[in-house]
């Protein structure tokens, strides 16, 4: 017999880019090993989610990151704790589902997958046979990501191959392309998972990481081997310029947070967490409100936060001691923030990010307000927010580079320290972001030196 998943030793390299960090191989970071929960359809049971907040308590650092991808990563856990982690969630039933380096969890859906009534799909169980025909397929990238949408989005998140419903009937699959995606076929929903298990496998034997980077002629090949797959089926050819019913963004997909009804007797309580972190505390917290309001399970959002479908919605006061751990108004500012670990949690930063982002958020509300959103990045990997925002800082050494409408890896304006960042910005209200981080803007020194007159 196979030893145990979590019994096995880490494998090199654990830091590389692609590197899905599951709970038998956590990926080492600046406080400790990171270990993440994958938990099915990104749905907690409330005994589930007790286990993940005891775990993170008793064998992490009590701190806990929601991913945008709907995931859970323990923080702080080490080479002694590991192994007890892990057996804590695989009895919870939130083991590790493979050991082959491939994903975790293939599929994402909408928080409120099963109870949108503008849905017309039956998306759990769509997924989750997609994910059972998915675990199958052998040599898939760690990060491979098949978004399922009960209906035609204007927005989804980004992925590598999408099935939604067609108008006419039927589902479409389509696949990540540079700019939107590119239809495949269409199918009957039974007949997805299965064509779904055919297109990654010829994946898989690209040899790419992404669905995004296949290019026209892989594209074709793998609408062929699709389309072999369904006959006589499956018609509509692939359509290089799409037909328009989606395109990618980074961060949709999720309700705001927000008190809604789905129906008269069925309430949408939406959270969020502070840039994506919270403590095991605050999520024990939040099963004990779960369980008064008579929510069976936590939801996990690609907003990273929790979404609850209660029967009763919470009192002013109730919402108010959520306020505490979790954002509860969605025009809170911290919404339009993304920051990632920073230092010194990662070893890849060198400023405190997630402080620097509270401070932020605070003076970008006007901004925020107008729909504009800032990134403070501990470095150019951009962990919390891979594409652009109007205002993004990088650090380095300490300080940051301020890059206006770009990414992390953009070259940055110029680079100071937060206290000039928060001064400049505290102008970005009147004279606009550009003009506030101008390099000719010497309005105040913010520590340069001066040319003499
Ligand atoms: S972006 Fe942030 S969390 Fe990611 S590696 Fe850099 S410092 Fe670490």
């Amino acid at each position: 017999m196979s030893a145990p998943a979590h019994r096995r030793s880490l494998p090199e390299a654990p830091t590389r880019r692609g590197w899905c960090p599951g709970l038998s191989r956590p990926m080492p970071t600046g406080d400790g090993l990171l270990a993440r929960v994958h938990p099915p359809l990104g749905i907690l049971s409330l005994p589930q989610a007790r286990a993940v907040a005891e775990g993170a308590r008793r064998f992490g650092n009590g701190h806990l990151d929601l991913t945008a991808r709907a995931n859970l990563q323990i923080r702080g856990v080490s080479e002694a704790t590991r192994a007890p982690l892990a057996h804590l969630l695989e009895a919870a039933g939130l083991g590790d589902t493979r050991s082959d380096g491939g994903p975790q969890r293939l599929t994402l859906t909408s928080p409120l997958a099963g109870h949108d009534p503008s849905e017309s799909l039956d998306v759990p169980a769509l997924a989750r046979a997609i994910e059972a025909a998915g675990l199958a397929v052998p040599g898939l990238p760690a990060k491979t990501l098949v978004v399922v949408a009960g209906r035609p989005a204007a927005e989804m998140p980004d992925g590598d191959a999408y099935v939604f419903p067609r108008a006419a009937g039927g589902v479409g699959i389509a696949v990540a392309a540079e700019q939107g995606f590119r239809d495949l076929v269409t199918c009957a929903a039974e007949e997805a998972p299965a064509a779904i298990a055919t297109l990654l496998q010829a994946f898989a034997r690209t040899g790419l990481r992404r669905m995004r980077d296949l290019s026209p002629e892989d594209r074709s090949a793998l609408a062929v081997a699709v389309r072999l797959e369904m006959q006589p089926q499956v018609p509509s050819p692939v359509r290089e310029r799409g037909h328009g019913v989606v395109s990618r963004r980074a961060v949709p997909f999720s309700p705001r947070a927000s008190v809604e009804w789905l129906a008269p007797s069925q309430s949408v309580l939406t959270v969020d967490a502070p840039f994506g972190r919270c403590t095991a505390d605050a999520l024990d917290r939040l099963v004990d409100c779960a369980s008064r309001l008579g929510a069976g399970e936590i939801r996990l959002s690609p907003a990273r936060g929790f979404v609850l479908l209660p029967l009763q919605a919470p009192s002013p006061a109730g919402l108010m001691a959520l306020a505490e751990d979790f954002i509860v108004a969605p025009d809170d500012p911290r919404r339009s923030v993304a920051a990632c670990t920073g230092a010194p949690a990662c070893a890849s930063g060198s400023t405190p990010t997630l402080k620097d982002a509270a401070r932020l958020a605070e003076i970008f509300a006007p901004l925020a307000a107008d729909g504009r959103s800032a990134h403070v990045s501990g470095c150019t990997k951009g962990c919390a927010r891979p594409g652009p925002a109007d205002l993004t800082l990088v650090g380095r050494n300490g300080s940051y580079g301020a890059v206006i409408g770009g990414a992390p890896g953009d070259k940055p304006a110029m680079h100071l320290p937060i206290e000039a960042v928060l001064e400049r910005l505290g102008r970005a209200k009147t004279v606009g972001l550009a003009a506030a981080f101008a390099p000719e803007n010497t309005g105040t020194d913010f520590g340069r030196t001066r040319r003499p007159a």
